[in-house]
């Protein structure tokens, strides 16, 4: 069991469409087979009823009651009350038939096992499509999950690279097509290097996952917040001007140098550039903008935002 999850989990890592995809196919495997099934029940049902329909039976009314009371006592197995009604019902609505008991006996109990037959096949019919249901929703609930994992970054929950490059195209369509204003920062921890080497690579992944803390106590909902690279991430701010954006930088910025971090017993600045989406430029030119910002203000002494 233990391995099947950790094969699973793999798997996951590896590639979550070729799991989703998976899933699709046991599921789709299973039901086909369970409907193919119901479909021999239900066939078997009618060639037996076409076959060999009981001779109507002329007592048949009277026994028909007798059967009609036992399913009475029957009352908490609805399919074997299914089994004993519908002859039950035969019977009133053909109370004309005059023949022997014996026949009338016989062709009852015919009528019961057809009858059973196709109760049973409506019943599994009815169990399969719930059956079905609920695997569909297991399985849509498993490619949300999927979905959620795919956009995120593991470390620190923030978006991931894939995912803002996608809503920064997004945005900036928005911003040509109703001219929207969209800015993008770009920021970089400083000198990282030296607080893995200083205090282990453990101690900087809890930096990583405090700066990111950071950035959502700042930035809006609708903003995105994406971790890009090893210590680099990216942020969009739609619909915010030069001046909103340089501010939340310059926050961003005095946040994470008056923070302290628990793994971390050192200051830990950052460096920002910020950029604005321009007339018909493409969202990538405006995050190169951003990066080249990004090195002016390292180069320039670092803990530090730059605008261009
Ligand atoms: P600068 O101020 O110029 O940005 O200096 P820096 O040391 O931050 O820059 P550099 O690019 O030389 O080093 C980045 C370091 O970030 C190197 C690597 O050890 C560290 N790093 C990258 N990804 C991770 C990660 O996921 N976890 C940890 N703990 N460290 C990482
Ligand atoms: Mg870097
Ligand atoms: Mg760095």
């Amino acid at each position: 069991m233990k391995k099947a999850k950790g094969k699973a989990a793999t798997a996951q890592a590896k590639n979550p469409a070729a799991v989703v995809r998976g899933i699709e196919v046991t599921a789709g495997r299973r039901r086909s087979l369970r409907a193919f099934g119901g479909t021999l029940v239900l066939a078997a049902a009618a060639a037996v009823s076409v076959l060999d329909l009981p001779e109507p039976g002329g007592d048949l009314g009277l026994f028909a009651l007798g059967v009609g009371l036992a399913a009475l006592l029957f009352r908490s197995r609805p399919r074997l009350l299914g089994i004993l009604i519908l002859p039950t019902m035969a019977a009133v609505l053909y109370p004309r038939f005059r023949i022997d008991l014996g026949t009338g006996l016989f062709a009852a109990a015919e009528a019961s096992a057809i009858a059973g037959v196709i109760w049973y096949a409506a019943w599994r019919f009815a169990r399969q499509r719930v059956a079905d249901e609920k695997s569909m929703s297991a399985l849509e609930a498993t490619i949300d999950e999927l979905r959620a994992i795919s956009i995120r970054d593991p470390l620190t929950g923030l978006y991931n690279r894939r995912f803002a490059y996608e809503a920064g195209r997004g945005y900036s369509a928005q911003s040509r097509r109703y001219g929207n204003d969209l800015h993008v920062l770009m920021l970089d921890i400083d000198h990282f290097k030296h607080v893995n080497d200083d205090f282990g690579h453990a101690a900087g992944d809890e930096a990583l996952k405090g700066l990111a803390e950071i950035l959502l106590n700042i930035v809006r909902q609708s903003d995105v917040a994406a971790r890009i690279g090893g210590e680099e991430f990216l942020i969009l701010l739609p619909q915010t001007g030069a001046e909103a954006a340089y501010n939340i930088a310059n926050r961003i910025r005095d946040s994470v140098a008056a923070a302290s971090f628990k793994s971390v017993p050192r200051k830990v600045t950052v460096s920002l550039g910020v950029a604005g989406l321009r007339e018909g430029e493409l969202f990538e030119t405006a995050v190169e903008r951003a990066d080249a910002c990004l090195y002016q203000s390292k180069h320039s002494g670092r803990n530090r935002v730059t605008v261009g």
